[in-house]
């Protein structure tokens, strides 16, 4: 049987970062520019404090300012936005992170309201996510949410030319699934949304060129969802128990059923995973560029 080609999210990550920390460098050598992203952590989630650590991680091997603000699980709402109060005032800090989930006495909308659109590096905020909608370029382009914005990176790549392929999301948060098919629809593909209400989910599936999974159901999408030769990225992370103790990770896609029909797919973990910190490095290159007047590098 064929077997689809593995596309490498950690290499491509990993280059991708490359080319950030030398656009940091020429920015600093010509224009005495040093981005800086801030991560404020809620409480001690464990998850969430192992994000934070990676991202103040990559962030200073980048070449970048890294600010990490941790509060206690007990910070009242008006706390926490008079913290971003004041990093939305430090001309040091171009981008702003607030590590999802929140503490229960938190509202995260009031939150990623409170963040300056010019910041949110997440791309969360309504400004960015209207701007993403709206299809706005140029100047006033939206900070684009890091998840998606990776995944997009990884198609452009493979398979490449995506205008006119049947692309179909399945799952539609406003932190993936919404944002990608706007950025599907960007490259002029034809997009569906499909969620936990849509009919003959697998019939679905089995019309696209390109499926997206980022659903949070360990190994949902089986081989027979999967027409011969699509593009399958699988942004599902989830942990499952092993039958021999421990625990290991799996993606939303059956990866080896999968992989027997696709023509390329993402592995999880090595896939979408480190492409989002490396998305996030880029926006806050690019969120520093913007607020400095300097033009943006490729990356
Ligand atoms: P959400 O829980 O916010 O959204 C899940 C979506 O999946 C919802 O739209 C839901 O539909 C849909 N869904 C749930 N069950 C089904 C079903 N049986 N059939 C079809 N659709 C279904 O999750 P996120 O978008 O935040 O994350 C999705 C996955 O991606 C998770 O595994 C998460 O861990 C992972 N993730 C990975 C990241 C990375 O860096 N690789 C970053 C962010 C997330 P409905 O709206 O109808 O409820």
């Amino acid at each position: 049987m064929a077997q689809a080609k593995t596309i490498d999210g950690k290499a491509f990550a990993a280059a991708l970062r490359g080319r950030i920390g030398a656009a940091v460098g020429k920015l600093a050598a010509d224009h005495g520019l040093v981005p800086g992203l801030a991560v404020v952590l809620v409480g001690e989630d464990p998850a969430s404090t192992v994000y934070v650590r990676n991202k103040a991680r990559q962030t200073v091997e980048a070449g970048m300012a890294s600010f990490k603000e941790v509060l206690p699980a007990s910070t009242a709402q008006a706390e926490l936005l008079d913290l971003i109060a004041r990093l939305n005032a430090d001309p040091r800090v171009h981008g702003i992170l607030v590590q999802l989930p929140l503490p229960p006495q938190i509202d995260p909308e009031a939150v990623l309201d409170a963040i300056d659109p010019a910041k949110d590096v997440d791309g969360f905020h309504v400004i960015n996510a209207g701007r993403l909608a709206t299809g706005t370029r140029g100047a006033r382009a939206p900070l684009v949410p890091c998840t998606p914005l990776g995944c997009q990176m990884l198609l452009r790549d493979t398979p490449g030319d995506l205008a006119g392929r049947h692309a179909v999301v399945v799952g539609r948060s406003n932190i993936v699934g919404k944002p990608m098919a706007q950025l599907l629809l960007q490259d002029n593909c034809t997009v569906t949304i499909a969620h936990s209400r849509t009919r003959d989910l697998p019939a679905v599936c089995r019309g696209a060129d390109i499926l997206v999974a980022a659903v949070g159901r360990p190994e949902m999408v089986q081989g027979d969802w999967v027409k011969p030769g699509a593009t399958v990225i699988d942004v599902g992370i989830n942990r499952i128990d092993k039958p021999d103790g421990g625990t290991r990770l799996v993606g939303d896609v059956a990866f080896a059923a999968a992989a027997a029909v696709a023509g390329a797919i993402t592995p999880v973990p090595g896939g979408v995973g480190p492409m989002t910190i490396a998305c996030l490095l880029r926006n806050s290159v690019t969120a520093a560029c913007r607020q400095a007047g300097v033009p943006v590098p490729e990356m």
